[in-house]
Order: structure tokens, then C-alpha cells, then sequence
């Protein structure tokens, strides 16, 4: 069976819209099929503020990889895209992190599933909300829509483009 797993991708140096297209290739190519795509969305950095804007977008993607193999192929395509990682929430060529591994709840050192500050950021919630309105959080037992409703993040997120699929 394949698992269903929700991913954001964030990017802010470089061209952010190639380096969106260039992710999303290599993610159909070595982990499994794109099923669903967000609106790419644009926002202020959250937690370090003196960086340029991110663009997001929340993806459904099916695969037939474990929840720890599929952080080592999207480790190992942050690292073949160059991620520089200079300070913690600071800027990058691109960041893949898991949202969600069907409605699993991952605790360990290595992995939190569902992703620990997900329902903080409204640069989550709402790319999610275009693809995933109804999922229910696993722990939190709120839909997206409710978490999104809820959400007292006060960053603006614009939505830069529609993505027809
Ligand atoms: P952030 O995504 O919070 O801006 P990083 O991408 O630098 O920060 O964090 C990377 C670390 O987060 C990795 O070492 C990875 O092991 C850990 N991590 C824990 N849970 C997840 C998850 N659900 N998705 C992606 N990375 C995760
Ligand atoms: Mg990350």
C-alpha cells in the first residue's frame, strides 16, 4: 500500500520559482507520484526576519518509501540542490519537510510527524488548506480548515499564482 504524505516546500534564494519546478521534478522522479499541488504563496520569513520572502507550496504525494527513508531522499535533494543551511529557520535554495504520513504519529529524535510547528505557521496552513481542507490532524483532531481558522500567526501570505492541475 502506498502511504499518502502532505509536503511543504519552501525556497528564498534564487530563482524561487524554478527552484520549486526543479523540486517538484526530482520528487516525482524519486519518491512517488504528485497527486495534488497547492498555489505557490508568498511570505515574510517567520522566526529569522532579516531575509529575503519565501514562496510555499504544500503537495500530496504518494510513495512506497518508509516515513525515514522518505527524510533521507528529501534530505538528499535539499543537499543535491545546494541547501546552505546557515542558521536555524534562516534562508535556503529549498526546504522539503513532511507534514503528514497518512495519519501516522511519528516521535523520535530524527522525525516529528505530524510536523511540530505546522499549525503555528500560516505559511503552512494555507497552501495545505487548498489541497487538504478536510484532512483531520492526527493528534490535534481539528481539520486543516479548523487549524487555519484558529491560526493566530499574524505573517501575511499572498498567493502568488494560481496552479492549474
Ligand atoms: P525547518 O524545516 O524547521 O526550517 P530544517 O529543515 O533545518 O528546519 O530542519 C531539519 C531537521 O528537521 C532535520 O534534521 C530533520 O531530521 C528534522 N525533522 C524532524 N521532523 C521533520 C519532518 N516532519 N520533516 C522534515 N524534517 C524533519
Ligand atoms: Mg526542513
Amino acid at each position: 500500500m502506498k502511504a499518502k504524505v502532505y509536503l511543504m516546500l519552501g525556497t528564498n534564494i534564487g530563482s524561487r520559482q524554478a527552484n520549486l519546478q526543479i523540486a517538484t521534478a526530482q520528487l516525482a522522479k524519486l519518491i512517488g507520484e504528485i497527486k495534488e499541488r497547492s498555489a505557490i504563496y508568498e511570505t515574510g520569513p517567520w522566526g529569522v526576519m532579516d531575509q529575503p520572502d519565501f514562496l510555499n507550496q504544500a503537495i500530496l504525494i504518494e510513495t512506497e518509501l518508509s516515513p525515514e527513508k522518505l527524510l533521507d531522499a528529501l534530505q538528499g535533494i535539499e543537499y543535491e540542490m545546494g541547501m546552505r543551511k546557515k542558521r536555524k529557520w534562516g534562508e535556503r535554495l529549498i526546504d522539503l519537510d513532511i507534514l503528514f504520513y497518512n495519519d501516522q504519529i511519528i516521535d523520535n529524535e530524527r522525525l516529528q510527524i505530524p510536523h511540530l510547528l505546522m499549525t503555528e505557521r500560516r505559511f503552512v496552513l494555507t497552501p495545505l488548506n487548498d489541497i487538504a481542507p478536510d484532512f483531520v490532524h492526527p493528534v490535534f483532531k481539528k481539520s486543516i480548515r479548523q487549524l487555519l481558522n484558529s491560526c493566530q500567526d499574524p505573517l501575511k501570505v499572498m498567493i502568488l499564482q494560481t496552479d492549474a492541475v
